[in-house]
């Protein structure tokens, strides 16, 4: 029986006429046009934010959408038309509804705010600097579409702001006086918010910096607002030769839509990679996982990190085991391309960095050598170096 058959893709004729079905309402209800909806500014002025606005195209009970309208007052919601769009309103699982509309469960209040202790990796400007030759500029906390697994939380805040002029340039100076500074992440919130004019005088001013070699902006818009990577962008992207990471975290999110805009990056020379989050309900299943990074990998973008989910406070019912994330690597050896095969890692607490996760079997040592497992089980040693 071949498990990965059962997984939804964004391009199956199932998940198209979900789609089709679903934008046709919203369209409708909005009297909106074709053009309306493939403008990223209209999907961003046209976010499904509120409880009641749910009401218009599903069938919540008064009680789940009081519950929905308490949770926002907490933890606000928005959802671009796009992504909506995609949630099959049959399915109580369904991972677009899971990752976008805010369940009761959010009201838990276990686990803390900044388990990573980002605030005080803050050296300056908006700066987060966790390691000595890389860093990460927020340059927004706004995102298209406010993910209920999001583990930054705390930074988005109940208006969309954009980091003032005065901490991004606190933040460039801070670069251009640590010269061991070699590459800058610049994300938010959503990095792409920002307006290709703003987005240009950050790279331009960061590559003029002579230490620093590399630059990444962090996005989600290719699965929430696709619509926003245009050829403009993409030249932007390419002249400055800026690294894109991005997330998608199910198959079903792989739209065609969606491909369009890695099209659009990686055929003007863009490298797009994928930084997933282990989540529970969602993708916590290895044929899930495989699948999905298959997806990409067939679509040319690589797989990058699988990421454990960190103990954010009100995101603790998306939860896995170390265990569940440990067996889906190991079925992932051998089974599928390398290129297929993202690094596992678990953020430390404390901001203490990232740590690669690896099935404990893999490789063990013994007075003589190594002993490792290989992906049948088979025994295989090494001795140590003579
Ligand atoms: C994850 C992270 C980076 C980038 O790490 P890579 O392993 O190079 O992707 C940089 N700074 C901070 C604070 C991070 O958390
Ligand atoms: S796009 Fe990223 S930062 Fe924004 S809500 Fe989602 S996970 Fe959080």
């Amino acid at each position: 029986m071949n498990h990965k058959a059962n997984i939804r893709i964004g391009f199956s004729e199932f998940s198209r006429k979900i789609y089709s079905e679903n934008k046709n309402k919203v369209l409708n209800e909005l009297n909106a046009s074709e053009n309306d909806w493939n403008d990223y500014k209209w999907q961003l002025k046209n976010r499904i934010s509120d409880a009641e606005e749910l009401l218009k195209y599903t069938n919540l009970t008064r009680e789940e959408c009081e519950n929905i309208r308490k949770i926002s007052e907490k933890y606000r919601f928005a959802i671009t038309p796009y992504y909506f769009s995609l949630i099959d309103f049959d399915n109580p699982k369904c991972p677009i509804k899971l990752q976008s509309v805010p369940s009761v469960e959010e009201l838990d209040d276990k686990g803390q705010l900044d388990p990573m202790n980002e605030e005080q990796s803050n050296p300056s400007g908006k700066i987060t600097r966790r390691y000595p030759n890389k860093l990460i500029i927020n340059v927004t906390n706004a995102c298209p579409m406010y993910c209920r697994h999001c583990q930054r939380r705390r930074l988005i805040g109940n208006f969309d702001k954009n980091t003032s002029k005065k901490y991004i340039d606190e933040s460039i100076d801070f670069i251009r006086d640590h010269e061991t500074i070699r590459e800058v992440l610049v994300t938010g919130g959503d990095a792409l918010l920002l307006s290709n004019n703003q987005l240009e005088n950050i790279f331009n001013e960061l590559s003029q910096i002579d230490h620093v070699e590399v630059l990444r902006v962090g996005t989600r818009t290719l699965a929430t607002l696709p619509f926003r990577i245009d050829d403009e962008l993409a030249v932007l992207l390419r002249k400055y030769k800026v690294n894109v990471s991005t997330q998608f975290n199910h198959a079903c999110e792989i739209t065609p839509e969606a491909v369009k805009a890695v099209d659009t990056l990686v055929d003007h020379g863009v490298l797009v990679r994928n930084q997933m989050v282990l989540l529970h309900n969602i993708n916590d299943n290895k044929y899930c996982i495989q699948k999905t990074n298959e997806e990409l990998h067939k679509y040319r973008v690589i797989p990058y990190y699988l990421f454990h989910p960190k103990d954010v406070k009100s995101t603790q019912h998306f939860d896995v085991d170390i265990s569940k994330g440990l067996e889906i690597m190991k079925h992932l050896e051998g089974r599928t391309s390398g290129m297929c095969k993202p690094t596992y890692v678990y953020n430390s607490p404390g901001g203490l960095g990232k740590v690669p996760l690896v099935p404990m079997e893999n490789i063990v040592s013994d007075e003589n050598g190594y002993v490792f497992t290989t992906w049948e089980n088979k025994i295989i040693r090494k001795d140590f170096k003579k």
